[in-house]
């Protein structure tokens, strides 16, 4: 018998492998942040034995959740502008209150306060494009949820830089910072075809080649975009980005949402990731991705939220619901985005669109224990006929009882361990007192 530093057991265990498989009556064992074995509890028990073990009663143990696009940031505009177009939300609220608030401090005490929402949420994951991303790599890590940051690069100035150039070298310096980092992973983040030149986009590109670390971006978020594009380049944004040398599976686009069956096919042979955000798509009225066609084109599509601006949580649970369910509809098809393939896409795809899929999204022999616990003794999970299902169309972000990133525990019985949720909140309410000027 080996003492291991953790086992998680679970009454269906769901280690989203190759096959797929369910393990009744399941086991995880865990030593520092490696997994050790995964298999039937009386298997797993025989080898192995730990102080800290976490009975598999009532229980469903899957990977982390993975949200592959959002602006950590944004939860203190939670709220702040809604039901507005997109043109007007971005340009009368969004982006002076952004050039108003942003500073260091803001997005540590921001991004904290979105760690905690998220970590709660089962979410052990973020991709993030926003600014100041060396205080949002400071406060992840603190929490300790892990994180690919993306420092933002746009052709025109904000308060973190005033060209192009400079939001570069922000970005080089960013990357430097991280590079080694064990649970923060740093990437360049050109922020759309609009607000980024040719020229910018080509820079991104070699600059991440240079660097090796992975490119989000967001592509074809809206029509505009889309007629925006085609007059300026002649090309849809795609078609695009292809002509310049961007895409290949280094790349990881958010929305996609304006995609034709040629762009589709691009997406696909390129291997260039998706980054499906359904609730701040229907929320802005951007429309709706071509997500059945994308999977039957081989495209690998993943979830995210967005930013809390325009959703207004970072709630993957409910992503995965609303996506199963509204694509069925889009497509006439019940039988599109089984609750089997939503999963999937939350935690492995999700893993692997962001470039660290060799490491986490999935609970394997050799990976690293990225791992979370839902509680099924609840009246709406009660009674049990297939785990996925209650997983996608059932459970709630609030039935995630247990947390491990890297091998730790950050949430126990769905309380942080890691900082006081209380003064979290507290300190959200004093930033939102200062933005409304009481
Ligand atoms: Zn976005």
């Amino acid at each position: 018998m080996q003492k291991v530093d953790h086992i998680i057991c679970g009454e269906y265990l769901l280690p989203m492998d190759e096959a797929l498989s369910v393990i009744k009556d399941g086991a995880v064992a865990i030593n520092g942040n490696k997994i050790l074995e995964v298999g039937p509890s009386h298997e797993v028990c025989k080898r192995y034995f730990s102080d800290n073990l976490i009975k598999g009663e009532g229980k469903i143990v899957l990977p982390g959740l993975v949200n592959t696009h959002t602006h950590a940031a944004m939860v203190y505009f939670r709220g702040f502008a809604d039901d507005l177009p997109l043109s007007e939300w971005l340009n009368n609220h969004i982006w002076p209150a952004e050039n108003k608030w942003l500073s260091p401090q803001f997005i540590s005490d921001a991004v904290e306060l979105a760690c905690l929402e998220m970590l709660k949420g089962g979410v052990t994951t973020y991709n993030d494009m926003y600014f100041f991303e060396d205080a949002a790599g400071e406060v992840s890590k603190k929490i300790g949820i892990r994180a690919v940051l993306g420092s933002g690069i746009l052709d025109f100035p904000s308060v973190s830089a005033k060209s192009a150039d400079e939001y570069l070298d922000n970005a080089e310096r960013f990357v430097n910072n991280w590079k080694n980092d064990e649970i923060i992973t740093p990437c360049i983040a050109p922020h759309a075809v609009y607000t980024c030149s040719p020229e910018t986009l080509i820079k991104s590109k070699a600059m991440a080649e240079k660097l090796n670390v992975p490119l989000h971006i967001h592509l074809s978020e809206t029509e505009w975009e889309v007629g925006e594009t085609l007059k300026r380049y002649g090309k849809r944004p795609v078609e695009h980005l292809e002509g310049l040398g961007f895409l290949d599976k280094t790349v990881l686009a958010a929305h996609c949402i304006w995609v034709q069956d040629n762009e589709i096919e691009l997406l696909a042979k390129r291997g260039v990731g998706v980054s499906h955000c359904i609730e701040s798509n229907l929320k802005l009225a951007s429309g709706f991705a071509p997500v059945a066609a994308m999977l039957a084109q081989g495209v690998k599509v993943s979830l995210g939220t967005d930013g809390a601006a325009s959703n207004n949580d970072l709630n993957i649970l409910s992503e995965m619901s609303t996506t199963a369910k509204l694509h069925k509809a889009l497509s006439k098809n019940p039988t599109v985005l089984d609750a089997r393939t939503v999963v999937l896409m939350a935690t492995r795809w999700g893993a692997e669109v962001i470039g660290i899929g060799n490491k986490v999204g999935s609970i394997e022999k050799g990976k690293i224990a990225d791992i979370i616990v839902i509680n099924m003794s609840k009246p709406h999970l009660s009674p049990l006929y297939n785990a996925y299902s209650h997983i996608v169309y059932a459970a709630m972000a609030s039935d995630v009882e247990t947390v491990m990133v890297n091998g730790k525990i950050v949430v126990d019985e769905t309380h942080l361990t890691t900082a006081d949720e209380a003064e979290i909140l507290h300190k959200a309410k004093k930033w939102s007192d200062k933005i409304c000027g009481n």
